[in-house]
């Protein structure tokens, strides 16, 4: 048997984390059995599916690498096999039509509440007589289609992450909706999304079901639909959710919902994919954080898919995004790094400044977990002008500080292209010739130079200001502070 799983995103938002975790662990899956990953579109909601969020779901799988092997298919063009579907459920006598009207079915509500019960269809039009369907059908009410279910019916799977599951007839809500209401005179209406995943899956050979596990009260009713279709159940494979520290759903409470947060926060697409295998899959050795994707494939399972949901963990997911950024060579890194720069309002040109920035690159880049982090660590290291902070400007108060910083100016003179042998010999002379301490000057020297006491390797980052001929500028202004 051929493996074949899929991604059925429904394009109603940006790539959700979610969905995207549940494709990682589908690719993988294919890949480790040699099998076949297929991309679908679940557009029927058409009020709130756009093709932009198509568009966007398609880029974000292939920035994270999880290219696909058949499709995109898109369920809007596939409606006439669901009304077929729906029609075997009726042609069998599985579905019936029901003519109630949303005012009867808010009264029924209502009654099971004032009986403190739990809120379901009763099943009152399973059974309408012939007449009784021609007497609504003569008031021109417009039926939906439902599913019988049986109350009494055990529905269990073995669930490749959780075992044994078991949901009883009784708890899926009474005779389930199809089809909508016809809106002209067609048969029935549009079909509606658990019937359509069914056909699909059917249709598609899907021979496994990995999907989240907010999808388990579907996967009960789902089982009805193969059988009632006379097809064979897949397996199926609910993946745990994935929560923030709290234990709370991982939400836009969070500050991420898409894919392209992580981006813009600076992470790069192999970390995120190597996080997002981790996020509820412990590997063999399970020391082992760092892989590609095609490496996690390798060991991938689902008997080592966790039940307990994974819980978010933006430290490891910083560790595992350095690991890769420390991986790109600097005359690669500064060209990513440039378009942070830009967006930061940072003046420079990128070409023109390009060793300087790759000089630049080089000093930062041992200490960056994630690409935006350039933007902080290199702030102090473009523009001209010099603005103190409030430790800053007390450093300029100390006694000395700007003497020091004078004398500093004058041996500046005698060193044309400034080295940072060159620049550490100019501290170590006027530390001498003014007979203080040394942390004195380096700690002046780099208010001087930057207006704060906190930043990069001081030697380097006076060089890389002195080649932009800012240095002296900047020391005099803090001479003059
Ligand atoms: N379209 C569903 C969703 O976006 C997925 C359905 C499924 O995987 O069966 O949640």
């Amino acid at each position: 048997m051929t493996v074949r799983v899929r991604i059925a995103p429904s394009p109603t938002g940006n790539l959700h984390i979610g969905t995207a975790r549940t494709a990682v662990f589908n690719w993988l899956f294919a890949r480790h059995h040699g099998g076949q990953f297929i991309l679908r579109i679940e557009d029927t909601d058409t009020a709130r599916s756009r093709p932009e969020y198509t568009q966007n779901i398609l880029d974000g799988l292939t920035w994270l690498g999880l290219n696909w092997d058949e499709g995109p298919f898109f369920q809007s063009e596939r409606l006439d096999l669901y009304r077929q579907a729906v029609q075997t459920l009726l042609d069998k006598d599985l579905a019936y039509r029901c003519y109630c009207t949303p005012e009867e079915l808010e009264k029924m509500r209502e009654a099971q509440k004032a009986r403190k019960e739990a809120p379901r269809y009763d099943n009152r039009h399973r059974n309408l007589t012939p007449e009784q369907q021609a007497q609504f059908e003569a008031e021109g009410r417009k039926p939906v289609i439902r599913l019988k279910i049986d109350d009494d019916r055990e529905i269990v799977w073995r669930d490749r992450v959780r075992d044994t599951v078991t949901w009883k007839g009784r708890d899926l809500g009474g005779d389930m909706v199809v089809a909508r209401a016809a809106q002209g005179d067609e048969p029935f209406g549009q079909p509606l999304y658990n019937l359509a995943v069914v056909v699909d899956d059917i249709d598609m050979n899907i021979t496994h079901v990995i999907r989240g596990e907010d999808h388990i009260a579907n996967t009960a009713k789902q089982i009805l639909l193969y059988e009632a279709l006379g097809a064979t159940v897949p397996e199926f494979a609910h993946t745990p959710l994935i929560l923030n520290q709290k234990g709370q759903k991982l939400s836009k409470r969070d500050g991420v919902t898409s894919i392209w947060d992580f981006k813009e926060m600076g992470f790069l697409a192999d970390a995120i994919a190597n996080y997002m295998t981790l996020l509820g899959w412990t590997p063999p050795d399970s020391t082992q954080e760092i892989f590609t994707l095609p490496e996690a494939a390798k060991e991938f399972d689902l008997d080592r898919v966790n039940k307990a949901g994974a819980k978010f963990d933006w430290d490891k997911l910083d560790w595992i995004n350095s690991q890769y950024l420390h991986q790109i060579p600097n005359e690669e890194l500064v060209n990513v790094l440039i378009p942070h720069w830009q967006s930061a309002g940072y003046a420079f040109d990128a070409e023109a400044d390009k060793a300087w920035l790759l000089q630049l690159t080089e000093m930062i880049s041992p200490s960056l977990k994630r690409l935006s982090d350039a933007v902080k660590e290199s702030r102090l290291l473009f523009g001209e002008n010099l603005t103190f902070d409030d430790k800053g400007s007390a450093q300029m108060q100390q006694e000395g500080a700007k003497e020091i910083l004078q004398a500093v100016l004058e041996e500046l003179n005698n060193y044309p292209n400034l080295t940072v042998e060159e620049a550490k010999a100019i501290v170590d002379r006027v530390t001498s010739e003014k007979n203080v301490k040394k942390g004195l000057v380096m700690k002046s020297l780099r208010a001087g130079l930057t207006g704060e006491l906190q930043g990069p390797d001081l030697m380097q980052s006076w060089v890389l200001l002195h080649q932009r001929g800012v240095d002296k500028v900047r020391l005099q202004q803090a001479v003059n502070s």
